[in-house]
């Protein structure tokens, strides 16, 4: 696949990069992700993802916009309150770049209805939907980039236990739903810190595409908001976990 005068003209900025360039960049083209949630990571993440040039995007959200998420959720406008977030955010994205195939999938997904993409991205916002993503993206070998924000602390990682020996899953390190565990419907969130979190996510995506750089596999980066801080912790593989043990 080779790109055409517009492509190389609207990505000379990655082009120009030695860790993307124009393979990277085709790369991008032919790639599919699948973005579980349109919201306050999802958005930024889909955004920077389009811009890249993903070529096949699937957004999942049942949810309507709400006029508390315009603090964060900097995708939709005032207009679109009541409208589902993953047709709005679709169609922003086909603005962008009509020439991408974005698929909207306003629904929950589930065992039968499971996200289509090469490439999985947890931009949700509670623990069911983790653990199950967590277990397909294991069970069908594809790499799951997960992201989580609350308060002022963010945090990015990649999950390749299906693909990767020794790669520990989301399970490996949060082996049960934490007893404080609040949607962010419930717990404060500053808005700039879920841009930082879900344009991590895109970086992440991007890097694990292109095979560019050292992806957040085995690690979790962890971002305080409020220290200007971020560093990295490692992360290690369950022997006796439930989802990626080895029987
Ligand atoms: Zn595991």
């Amino acid at each position: 696949m080779s790109l055409t005068p517009e492509e190389i003209d609207r990505h000379r900025r990655h082009i120009l990069l030695k860790e993307i360039g124009g393979p990277g960049v085709q790369k991008l083209r032919a790639a599919s992700v699948s973005i579980i949630g349109a919201g306050a990571l999802g958005g930024p993440c889909a955004l920077y993802l389009a811009a890249a040039g993903v070529g096949h995007i699937e957004l999942w959200d049942d949810d309507r916009v709400e006029r508390s998420n315009l603090q964060r959720q900097v995708q939709f406008t005032e207009s679109e309150i009541g409208a589902l977030k993953a047709e709005t955010l679709a169609a922003r994205l086909r603005a962008m770049d009509p020439s991408l195939d974005i698929t909207v999938k306003a629904e929950r997904f589930s065992e039968e209805r499971a996200p289509a993409g090469q490439l999985l991205i947890d931009a949700s916002d509670n623990f069911p939907t983790r653990y199950t993503l967590n277990r397909l993206a294991h069970q069908t070998r594809r790499m799951l980039v997960h992201g989580a924000a609350a308060g002022w602390s963010g945090q990015v990682s990649v999950f390749a236990s299906g693909v990767q020996d020794g790669a520990p899953c989301y399970r490996c390190w949060v082996p049960e739903t934490p007893p404080n565990a609040e949607a962010c419907d419930e717990v404060g969130v500053v808005g700039a810190l879920t841009g930082m979190t879900g344009t991590a996510m895109a970086l992440e995506a991007v890097k694990l595409i292109t095979g560019a750089g050292k992806p957040l596999i085995g690690r979790v980066l962890l971002i305080s908001g409020l220290s200007g801080e971020s560093r990295t912790v490692a992360l290690r593989r369950d022997p006796a976990c439930p989802v990626c043990a080895i029987r």
